[in-house]
C-alpha cells in the first residue's frame, strides 16, 4: 500500500506514521527525520537544509525532491510506503505522482489528520524530544517558529487537501483524542482495521 499522511505540524503524524506503517508492513518515510539525521550528521544535505528548517521554512524543492526520489528507490519501499511530511507543496505532489507513474505505480490513499490550530499551538509549545537522556525542545518548536510553520502549512501545504480530494484519494480523520483512538480511525479509513466496520473512508 502506498499512503501519504497529511496534516499540520503537531497533528501527530510522526507517532501515527510509525504505528500505521507497522500495521501495513511498509516503511514509514519521514522527510523531517531524514533532514534532522542529516543535520546531526553534518552532511552536505544537512548543512543546506538547516537554515530553512531553523526558520520554519520549507527546504527548497530541488533538495527535497532528489532526497525523496533516492529514498523511494531503496528496496524496502518497492512494495509500499507511508510518507510523513512529503509532499508539502503542490509541486512536490505532482513530482511524486510522476515519479510513481514512471515506476508503474500510484498512491492508494492520502490520510489527512485534522486538528484545529489552537490545539496545535498548545501541543507544539509543550513538545519535547529525548536526546542522550535529556529532554530538549526542537529548535523549530519555539513559539515564534511554530506560528511561522503553521502559516507555511496554511499557505503551501493545506492546498494538497483539495488536490488529493479531486483525485479521489483523500480521507480526513479527526486527530483529536488518544493515540489509540486516532490510530483506529486511521486504520478504518484505510480499510485495514479488520474490525466490523465497512472500511469506508471516515470523515470528520
Ligand atoms: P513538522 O511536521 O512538525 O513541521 P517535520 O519533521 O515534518 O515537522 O519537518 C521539519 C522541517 O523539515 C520543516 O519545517 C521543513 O523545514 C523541513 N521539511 C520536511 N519535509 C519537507 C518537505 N517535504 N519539503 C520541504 N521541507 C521539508
Amino acid at each position: 500500500m502506498r499512503v501519504v499522511l497529511l496534516g499540520p505540524p503537531g497533528a501527530g503524524k510522526g507517532t501515527q506514521a510509525q504505528i500505521i506503517a507497522g500495521e501495513l508492513s511498509v516503511p514509514a518515510i519521514s522527510t523531517g527525520d531524514i533532514f534532522r539525521a542529516n543535520v546531526s550528521g553534518q552532511t552536505e544535505l544537512g548543512l543546506k537544509a538547516k537554515t530553512y528548517m531553523d526558520a520554519g521554512d520549507l527546504v527548497p524543492d530541488e533538495i527535497t525532491l532528489a532526497m525523496v526520489k533516492d529514498r523511494l528507490a531503496e528496496p524496502d519501499a518497492k512494495a509500499g510506503f507511508l510518507l510523513d511530511g512529503f509532499p508539502r507543496t503542490i509541486a512536490q505532489a505532482e513530482q511524486l505522482r510522476s515519479s510513481l507513474h514512471d515506476l508503474g505505480n500510484a498512491l492508494d490513499r492520502v490520510l489527512e489528520l485534522v486538528v484545529d490550530e489552537e490545539e496545535l499551538v498548545r501541543r507544539l509549545s509543550g513538545r519535547r524530544m529525548v536526546v542522550d537522556g535529556q529532554e530538549v525542545q526542537r529548535d523549530d518548536d519555539k513559539p515564534e517558529t511554530v506560528r511561522h510553520r503553521l502559516k507555511v502549512y496554511r499557505e503551501q501545504t493545506a492546498p494538497l487537501s483539495g488536490f488529493y480530494d479531486s483525485e479521489g484519494l483523500l480521507a480526513r480523520i479527526d486527530a483529536i483524542g488518544s493515540v489509540e483512538e486516532v490510530t483506529a480511525r486511521a486504520l478504518r479509513a484505510l480499510g485495514v482495521d479488520g474490525g466490523d466496520e465497512s472500511g469506508q473512508p471516515a470523515s470528520v
